[in-house]
This record gives structure tokens, sequence and C-alpha cells, in this order.
């Protein structure tokens, strides 16, 4: 097992735990279909950017503000997970996170490049109410511009954490970037690559050699970053996706979670003032859960419980 030296520091003792409380409902938002980099893992780029543009909404902070205080009428405070594309190239991206953030919880995912939209946003929202996921993309982006800015969000209080994803031509580098980010205090969570490359379908086309890499590179056989190095089916099980998890779209339209996004398998529109979500748990109808969506899908308390009665195997 590779172990990195104490003059390199401990990384697990700088990734930051997530201080958001559970919430009953959790939405994941793609804010919008564009971004300022191409990376050639994307899952983007295979429905196209030019054609997901289509669905962008570039509205006033305010007017989402609205739309999100119709949400929080119906479940309370919620958490929201915001996405894009880049969610810091959306225009007054630091306004809308400040009113949003007064209805609900935020975690964004970022490319971490947008170091003056990120410098406004830091100074004027509450780090009690909005975390970061930093996606350090080496193919498009230096890493000395990416680990300063992560280290200003952590200086201003939030939690901000490093994420690499295990995409095979970047791989050769994974345990240098580890070494690197440690040098700054900064863990590196490792991700697991879904998608073609080279004609094979990854997780599934990983050799035994890179998923050890991997295993090395995180530091542990199992745990939350080797979920998804072997997939597993949760087809027919119950799954409250569409009950207390869901997706928003760019144009607003809500689905299950990332897999049931599809033409036709919307469950509502955040526009439409009758929408509201499922009332009880559907069974999952897609082959693989890619992004861990079943897990926030419960709350602890539920997932015990059902785990107890044999319902979620
Ligand atoms: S793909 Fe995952 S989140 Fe979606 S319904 Fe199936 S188990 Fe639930």
């Amino acid at each position: 097992m590779m172990k990195l030296s104490r003059a390199e520091g401990d990384p697990r003792a700088a990734n930051l735990a997530s201080r958001l409380p559970s919430r009953p409902v959790v939405f994941a938002w793609d804010l919008h279909y564009s971004c300022n980099y191409r990376c050639p893992y994307c899952f983007y780029n295979e429905a196209g950017w030019t054609e997901l543009a289509k669905k962008n909404l570039y509205f006033e902070p305010a007017k989402w503000e609205a739309v999100w205080s119709r949400v929080h009428d119906l479940y309370g405070r919620c958490q929201l997970r915001i996405t894009a594309g880049e969610p810091f190239t959306y225009p007054r991206f630091d306004d809308l996170l400040a009113r949003v953030s007064r209805l609900h919880d935020l975690q964004v995912t970022t490319n971490c490049s947008q170091s003056e939209a990120i410098r406004r946003a830091a100074e004027r929202v509450d780090p009690a109410t909005l975390e970061f996921d930093c996606t350090y993309h080496p193919l498009s982006g230096e890493f000395e511009p990416f680990a300063d800015n992560v280290t200003l969000l952590r200086e201003r209080g939030f939690v901000a954490n490093v994420c690499f994803l295990a995409y095979p031509p970047q791989m050769g580098r994974m345990a240098e970037y580890k070494r690197r980010f440690a040098r700054r205090g900064l863990y590196m969570n490792m991700a697991i690559f879904w998608g073609r490359w080279k004609n094979s379908q990854y997780p599934f086309a990983y050799t035994d050699e890179e998923r050890r890499a991997i295993k090395e590179t995180i530091g542990v056989e199992v745990g939350p970053e080797t979920v998804n190095l072997e997939p597993l089916s949760n087809r027919g099980k119950l799954c409250g996706a569409g009950q207390r998890y869901a997706v928003a779209q760019g144009d607003g339209r809500v689905f299950r979670c990332g897999q049931l996004g599809h033409e036709g398998q919307s469950i509502g529109s955040l526009f439409d003032p009758a929408f509201c979500l499922r009332e009880a748990a559907l069974a999952c109808e897609a082959d693989y859960c890619r992004s861990k969506e079943f897990q926030v899908a419960w709350d602890e308390t539920d997932r015990e419980i059902l785990l107890r009665e044999n319902r979620l195997k």
C-alpha cells in the first residue's frame, strides 16, 4: 500500500467533513449547460453542448429565489446540490447563491477556475449554508490557481474539498497529484469514471492493476470513494429518488435521478405551481446507479429501518 510521508502532510486530516445538517429533501440542480472547459470525459459531450444549451435559462437571481421559495414552502429547508457545466460562469452567480442560501443549504460542484466569481461568492455567503466540491481537471486547468482558490474558500471558513477523476489517460499522475494536494494541506478524493474510453465502458473496463492503483491512491480497500468501482444494480429495489431526492434540469423539469433523466421521464417542473414530489418511494428502473444518488435518496434513519426489514436488498 502506498504511504505518504509525514513531510508531505497527513491528507486525511485535511478532508473536511460536511457541516450541513441532514435534510429530508435533497435536489441536484443542473443550473446550466455551459462550461469554460471541454474535458474529454464530460458526460455532456455525448448529448452535445449546443443541443443542451437550448435548455439554459438565464434568469435574474430574484426569479430563481421565487422558484426555490415555492419549494421551501412545500418541504422546508432542503439541500440543493448545484452542478452545471460550471456554475460560476452563470451570470451573477454570487447573487443567486446569496439569495437561495437563505432558503436552502447549498453544495456547489465547481472546476474552481473562476477566481473573481469565487471570491465574490465567498464574501457574500454564510459558510454555514454553502459548501464546495472542487474537481481538479488537469487536462484543462493549472494546479496552483486551482489549489489557491480551494485554499481561499477554506480560509473564509467554507468546507471545500478536492476531487480527481480516475479517467484512464490521467490515472498515471493521480498519486503525484494526491501528494501535491497533500503538500498544500488538501485531501484529494478519488471519483470513479463512468463512460467510454477506447471503445470500452468504464468502470467495468478497469483492469485489476488499475483498480489496485485507484485503491492505493485512496489509501483504503473499501470506503465511500471506492463505491462504484464494483457497480451493483439497484433495479427493482425501492428507492427514494423522486420522493426525497430529485434532479432539476436547466429548463426546470424535474426527474427522479440522473439515470432516469431522459425525455418522457420527467415528474414535473419547478415552474408548475402544482409541482410536488412523489408521496412514496418507487422501484428503481435503471441498470446502474452511477452517482451515489441511491445513497442520498434516503436519510440515515430510514435506510437503517429499511435495511433491517430487508427492503433495500
Ligand atoms: S438509479 Fe439510483 S437513484 Fe435512480 S432510481 Fe435507481 S437506485 Fe434510485
